[in-house]
């Protein structure tokens, strides 16, 4: 079955830090493995090195570019994260993050 993204959000009006987004991948159950080499282990975060804070530094949102028809500078904000060993890049939608984390606070009031 396939869900249409019909509207994406474009703005992103919350902060998440590196540790929140880690905490983020490891509810998800995401694989430390990466899909097109033999590394397994820690990946590069790309954090916002202007607010440089260990686990509190805030996570550097990257502007997917999209291209329609009628609205040529749509865009929308991914995390990204890279191989360390081959260079691959992981981008995962920052609304999917705040929203679970959302869910995971709200489940633990
Ligand atoms: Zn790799």
């Amino acid at each position: 079955m396939t869900e249409l993204i019909e509207e994406i959000e474009q703005d992103l009006d919350v902060k998440i830090s590196l540790g929140a987004f880690i905490n983020f991948l490891t509810h998800v159950e995401r694989s430390s493995r990466c899909p097109i080499c033999p590394h397994d282990g820690v990946w590069n975060f790309y954090i916002d090195k202007t607010i440089s804070a260990g686990m509190e530094s805030p996570m550097a949102i990257t502007r997917m570019v999209s291209t329609y028809a009628a609205a040529d500078d749509d865009n929308y904000p991914v995390f990204s994260m890279e191989c360390p060993n081959c260079g691959y890049m992981i981008y995962t939608n920052a609304h999917a993050v705040a929203k679970k984390l959302k869910t995971l606070e709200a489940a633990d009031e």
